[in-house]
Formats: C-alpha cells, structure tokens, sequence
C-alpha cells in the first residue's frame, strides 16, 4: 500500500468529505479515510434505505470479494474496461492488499481453487458486519434515503466522492453529464444468453469444461466451463463472452450469431481423436462412444444434429464427409442464434460510465470540478466475473481515499 503524499489545507475546522453511495466502494473509502484522516468527518449518502444490498447478494450470498489473480496473465482479459487504469492503480493497492486488509479487519478468507476469493464463512454478511462495525466505530455519518443528485445541497463539504455504482440508464449520469463529465454509453455486462432451440435447452444442466465460445466475424472469444440451461447458455465462458462483446451485442440489440467450440480443439485434433475410436471401435454405433470427453446426451444432440438419420450408424461406416462435418462441429463450427438476453441477472455489471478521461488516472479526481472524485462502478471499469468488480471498487475507493488524505494537515493524518 503506498502512504498519502501531502498537498496539505490548513483549515480551521476539521475537514469535511461527502461520499454519494452507501455501496462496496462508499463504505471501503469511507473506512479508509478514517483510519489514515481519524479527524476528519465524514458521511455517507445513501438513496436507498439500504445499504451495501448489492454486496449481500454477490456471489450468491456468498461474496467474491477479490481474486488471487493467479491465473491472470494480461490485465485486459479480466477487465474489458479500464485494465490500464487498474494496472496503474492497483500497483497501489493489489488484490493482495484486499486480502490483507480484509484479514486485519477479522474477516477471515479463502482461496478456492479457481482463483476466487470469498469469506471462510460462505456469507456475505461477515464482510457487511466488519463495514457496519468499522463505520460506527470510527463515527461515519450514514444518511440513508438521501439521494444526491447535484453538489449544491454538498457545498459545506471539502471533498465528495461519487460511487453511485453502475447506472444501466445514461440518464442516471445526467447531473454528472452536466457539469463537464465524459460519458461512455451505459451497457450491460455479464448476462447469460437466450437459445431458442428446444432439442438444446433439452439438455440443460449439462456442463463442457473446456468450452470456447465465439461470435463469428469477429474476434470475440470466451474460453471456460458452459452451462447449458432451460433458456440457452450460461457459465463462465458465456458470461465472460457477454462482458467481452458488451457493446457489439447491445448495438445488434442481443441477436447474433453464437458458434462453440465444445472440444476447446482444433479441428485436426478431434479428427484425429475420431480417427482412433474408427480404428479401435468400427463395429460400435456412433452413439455409444462420446468423443474427446463430450457428456454422452449432448454427443448424441450434436451427431443428431450433424448427420440426422446417420446417426444411428457406426463408427466404421463414416465416411470422409461426414467425419470432416462432425470434426468442424466439434471443433468451433457448432452455430446458433442468440435471441436476447436471459431474463435472469447472475452477476449484472455496467459496462461505461464516467470516462476515464474525465478523470485524473492517478487521483481519480474530475478534470472538470476540483475536490470531486468517482471511485466504483460508475467509473467506465468493469471486470468478468470472479471477484475482479470488487476488487475494482476496493482499488478506486483506496486511491480516491489517498488523494485526499494527501490534503489533510500531516499532524491530522496517520
Ligand atoms: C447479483 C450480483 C452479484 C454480484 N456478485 C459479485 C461478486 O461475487 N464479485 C464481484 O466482484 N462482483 C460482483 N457483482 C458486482 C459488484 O456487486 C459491483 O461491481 C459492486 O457492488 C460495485 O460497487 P459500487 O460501490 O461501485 O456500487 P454499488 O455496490 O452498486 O453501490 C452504489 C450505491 O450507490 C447508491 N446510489 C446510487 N445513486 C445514488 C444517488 N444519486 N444518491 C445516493 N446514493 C446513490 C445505490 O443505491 C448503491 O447503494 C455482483 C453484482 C450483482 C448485481
């Protein structure tokens, strides 16, 4: 963690900061600022009359706060948006320093095996218990019902902090918008995708591990466990594939061409791997034998699917064509139609928001209005899923809470 560089006031009142948002990152900057500023007063306004509810169903009730970032070798695979950014600030305050700090403050973590992070407890109710404790300890001002939507009614304050969160509608930026601040259009991210296809969605609740999904004509590409459901697809790939391909799926207004690669293959390998079942198993019927570790109901749709009635047929009596079709099926060029976004929000983020350009890369603070600052989802950074919009919001809430610490009076700072 880096120690806040002075550009100190000399007020003659404690100093004053407003925070509009009773959120993830509202709270993380709030309780920061205490801990390095304790003589400065500090509220939080909330619109709502609850606060951190989106915190309470993260994760499933469970909370992926952070991730260990272990699998992750370009920034800009787990952040669509604003992966320079995080780059930059998270040298600053990293996913290792989520984890300690959430550690110090008594809640206890693990890392399970796919990288994500979340409470030992399995609840996300420890991490709101350790911020409602942290708040009340410290003094925070906790306004709820209280929603901010110009500085006017703010003017006794000496900082404000925007982390309003993600705004679906740009309307919801509008104040914003008119004081000077850059919008990047609000768009969804993260959503599972509509299939119409009965014989497809027959098979729901049928996982492939190493999926790769596509939207053909375009580089778009998501690799991960998928999930077939009642309504289409979902899973880690799909939602990854939604985050990536956030706005071109929003401009063809959810309906587009979907391919999948079920194999994870290139076509040549799973030619070779149905070469081998034809060589080891001719007399055995195509059906009995799934390939390259395919669930045995979806092989059967995807040999139905590819060769109908042939399907029926044996290993040993596949001809060329039909081996070349099938491997092209198996390897990328099994294509659908996404018809629209699934009506069920698993883990619903906002891809745009105020545009970084808007804002300091180093303090996060408007370029348009001195002392005003933006931290969390509002900003344009939006991460997949697995812990990373968290993470996003603990690193923007501790930067913001750093510059302004930077002007407290050292003797009133830590
Ligand atoms: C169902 C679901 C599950 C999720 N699970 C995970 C997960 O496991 N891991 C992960 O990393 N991310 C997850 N996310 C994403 C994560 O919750 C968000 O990225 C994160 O909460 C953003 O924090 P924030 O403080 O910026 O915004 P928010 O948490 O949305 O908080 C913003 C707050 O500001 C308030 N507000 C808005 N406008 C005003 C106003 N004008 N005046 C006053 N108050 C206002 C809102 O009511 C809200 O309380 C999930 C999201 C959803 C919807």
């Amino acid at each position: 963690m880096q120690q806040p560089q002075s550009t100190a006031l000399q007020p003659s009142r404690p100093l004053r900061t407003a925070i509009i948002g009773g959120g993830a990152a509202g709270f993380f900057l709030a309780i920061n600022l205490k801990e390095f500023c304790p003589e400065m007063d500090v509220a939080i306004f909330e619109r709502s009359k609850r606060v951190l509810a989106k915190v309470e169903v993260s994760g499933g009730g469970r909370c992926n706060c952070t991730n260990s970032f272990a699998e992750v070798k370009d920034l800009s695979a787990v952040y669509p948006r604003g992966h320079r950014l995080m780059k930059r600030l998270m040298k600053g305050f990293s996913q290792r320093d989520a984890y300690a700090w959430f550690e110090h403050h008594g809640v206890r973590l693990v890392t399970q095996d796919d990288q994500c992070v979340f409470p030992m407890s399995q609840d996300s109710h420890t991490i709101i218990n350790c911020f409602l404790y942290e708040i009340r300890r410290h003094g925070i001002e906790m306004r709820t019902e209280s929603k901010v939507e110009s500085l006017d009614t703010l003017s006794d304050y000496d900082f404000i902090a925007v982390t309003t969160g993600g705004s679906p509608k740009a309307e919801g930026l509008r104040w914003l918008a008119d004081m000077g601040h850059e919008i990047e259009q609000p768009v969804p991210s993260l959503f599972t995708f509509q299939i119409k296809d009965e014989a497809l969605q027959a098979l729901m609740g049928t996982v492939v591990e190493g999926a790769t999904a596509m939207i053909p004509g375009t580089k778009l590409r998501a690799e991960g466990p998928l999930l077939i459901t009642h309504w289409g697809m979902s899973g880690p790939a799909i939602l990854r594939l939604s985050s990536y391909a956030a706005r071109h799926l929003a401009e063809c207004q959810y309906q587009a061409p979907l391919a999948v690669n079920w194999t994870g293959l290139r076509d040549i390998e799973v030619t070779e791997a149905l070469n081998d079942i034809i060589t080891t198993h001719p007399q055995k019927q195509l059906q009995t034998i799934a390939p390259c570790g395919l669930p045995s109901r979806l092989w059967t749709y995807l040999l139905q699917k590819c060769l109908g009635q042939r399907s029926n047929s044996r290993w040993g009596t596949l001809n060329q064509k039909e081996l070349h079709r099938l491997a092209n099926m198996l390897s990328g060029g099994d294509t659908y139609q996404i018809a629209g976004r699934a009506p069920f929000k698993d883990e619903f983020v906002t891809c745009g928001g105020i545009s970084l350009s808007a804002v300091n890369p180093s303090t996060l603070e408007s370029r348009h209005v001195p002392n005003l600052y933006f931290a969390g989802e509002v900003l344009d950074i939006d991460g997949v899923t697995g812990g990373f919009n968290f993470q996003a919001a603990w690193t923007t809430a501790y930067t913001v809470a750093q510059a302004i610490i930077g002007h407290c009076p050292p003797s009133l700072s830590k």
